[in-house]
C-alpha cells in the first residue's frame, strides 16, 4: 500500500488535473462541485460552476436567489430540474447548521438528494477526512489492481469497498482521491486501458497480466 501511495502522489504531481473546485476548502463551493459534477463531465461544469459561486457565494445568497435564475444557471449541465434540491440543501444549512456544512458523513447524507459519494467527497475534500470514494471509476480501479472483473453494480459489493477504502492514504487523503479519480480519467481507462502508462503497473494484478499477454 506505501509503494501505491508514493507511485500515485510522484504521477499526481505532474498529472493531477486542476480545477477550480480543487483549489478551495470552502465546503459549500466543494459540495456545489459535486452536485454539478454528478453524471457530468468536468469540463462542462468548470464555466458553470464558476457563475454559481459568483452569483450565490453561500447557503443564504442560494435560499434568497430567484428561482429560474438559479435554474438558468443549472441548465447548460441538464440539471435545471434538479434546482428545487440546491435550493432545498441551502435551505437546510441555513436553518440547521447556521449556515455551514456539516463536517460529518450521516449529516452530509441527509441534505435533500446528496448521496454517499458527494458526502464523501465533501467530508474528504472540504475537511481531509480520509474518506474513500466510491463509484464506477475507482471500483473500476481498484477491481483491476486487485485482478477482480468490475461492472456497474460492483460499488455496492462490500469487499471492493472495503478494499478501496483499505488503499486510502491517511496522510493526504484529498491527494489520494484525486489522483485516483485522475488515474481513471487519464490512465486506466474503462474499455482500453494504457497500462504500459500506468505508475503502479508493477503493483497492479490486472496491468501485469495484460502486459504478459502482449509479450
Ligand atoms: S496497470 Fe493498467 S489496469 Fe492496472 S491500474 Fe494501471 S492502467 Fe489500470
Amino acid at each position: 500500500v506505501r509503494d501505491l501511495h508514493r507511485e500515485l502522489n510522484a504521477w499526481g504531481k505532474v498529472h493531477r488535473r486542476e480545477f477550480p473546485w480543487r483549489q478551495t476548502h470552502n465546503a459549500f463551493h466543494i459540495l456545489l462541485a459535486e452536485l454539478m459534477l454528478r453524471r457530468t463531465r468536468a469540463s462542462q461544469v468548470q464555466p458553470v460552476y464558476r457563475r454559481f459561486i459568483a452569483d450565490y457565494p453561500n447557503p443564504t445568497a442560494l435560499v434568497q436567489g430567484n428561482p429560474s435564475d438559479i435554474g438558468d444557471h443549472l441548465f447548460p449541465l441538464g440539471l435545471a430540474w434538479r434546482m428545487p434540491a440546491f435550493q432545498a440543501i441551502a435551505e437546510v444549512l441555513v436553518t440547521q447548521y447556521e449556515g455551514q456544512v456539516p463536517q460529518d458523513y450521516e449529516s452530509l447524507t441527509q441534505l435533500p438528494g446528496v448521496g454517499d459519494y458527494v458526502a464523501s467527497a465533501v467530508i474528504c475534500f472540504a475537511f481531509g477526512i480520509p474518506q474513500a470514494l466510491i463509484d464506477t471509476n475507482t471500483v473500476r480501479v481498484v477491481g483491476r489492481i486487485f485482478g477482480e472483473k468490475t461492472h456497474a453494480e460492483s460499488r455496492r459489493n462490500k469487499l471492493i469497498r472495503t478494499a478501496i477504502q483499505g488503499l486510502m492514504d491517511p496522510v493526504s487523503p484529498r491527494e489520494h482521491n484525486y489522483n485516483l479519480l485522475d488515474l481513471a480519467a487519464l490512465v486506466c481507462l474503462p474499455n482500453n486501458p494504457l497500462c504500459s502508462q500506468c505508475p503502479i503497473l508493477s503493483l497492479c494484478t490486472t496491468g501485469q497480466a495484460r502486459t504478459a499477454e502482449n509479450r
